[in-house]
């Protein structure tokens, strides 16, 4: 999971070069955006107007029109293939991570077998990944924790799933989201960017954001709302040059900077 940056959030412009990115503001492209928000300054929040609720509606209503169904990107099989790549994607590209487990998965999609692979065989499966040894660590205590504990199985509860090796809160979330259903908002580097730019739920944590949207959201929006929300801030509402004058909600957002 890569660290939270707060041009986004703040109101001073970057001179950096801005990255190329192409793609369209209603296209419907899976993903799960597991990086983690560590924000290190509070962003500048004073001035935000709140969103009225037919405004939160009518956004989400245009997110769910342009892609009714939205997907995480990181590969799984199973619950416990789910939580191991969540795990594996902290400051790690969705992609990075799936090229790594696409063979891992291959021979250890349970716990049972992640043990029999072994600490030292499962980091050469994951070298690639950024902190690959803590990791594997992680892995493997969490796959025996799920074995002594949980009966091999992945629980459903937040607290359980945040007691396992490497899961946090936003590890729990997601899980809870995409393995279980749950109408849980999982808050990485691009949800909270896009909930305090746009002033939905203006936030100095990731806590504080996460809060503010389960808040503000509708019911009906919050099983979609995450991979909407980290879709618009991975396609769209990009950190360094925001694509205003394709975005769904520009008319809507708060942000003062916003380029349209
Ligand atoms: S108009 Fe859209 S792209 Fe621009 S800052 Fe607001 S939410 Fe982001």
């Amino acid at each position: 999971m890569s660290k939270i940056t707060r041009r986004g959030a703040t109101k001073s412009k970057s001179g950096a070069k801005p990255k190329s990115r192409t793609a369209p503001a209603s296209r419907a492209v899976k993903s799960s955006g597991r990086k983690q928000a560590s924000p290190k300054r509070a962003p500048d929040t004073k001035k935000v107007k709140p969103w009225t609720e037919a405004e939160v509606r009518e956004a989400f209503e245009r997110f769910r029109k342009a892609n009714p169904e939205p997907k995480g990107e990181l590969e799984h099989l199973n619950p416990f293939t789910l939580l191991v790549a969540v795990v594996l994607s902290a400051q790690a590209t969705d992609a990075g991570v799936n090229r790594a487990t696409r063979a891992l998965f291959q021979v250890a999609d349970t716990p049972h077998k992640m043990l029999a692979l072994g600490e030292e065989k499962l980091r050469d499966y994951i070298k690639t990944v950024g902190l690959y040894r803590t990791k594997a660590r992680n892995v493997i205590a969490l796959s025996r924790k799920l074995i002594d504990e949980f009966g091999g199985e992945v629980p459903r509860t937040r607290a359980e799933i945040e007691s396992l090796p490497g899961a946090g809160r936003k590890t729990a979330n997601v899980v809870l989201n995409m393995a279980f259903g749950e109408r849980t908002m999982a808050v990485d580097t691009h949800v909270f960017r896009v909930g305090n730019r746009t002033g939905l739920a203006p936030g100095k944590t990731p806590l504080e954001v996460e809060l503010g949207l389960e808040r503000v959201i509708p019911a009906e929006f919050m099983l979609h709302a995450h991979h909407w929300l980290i879709l618009h801030g991975r396609y769209t509402c990009l950190a360094r040059q925001p694509r205003c004058a394709v975005c769904l909600i520009n008319d809507l957002c708060r942000w003062p900077e916003k380029t349209i």
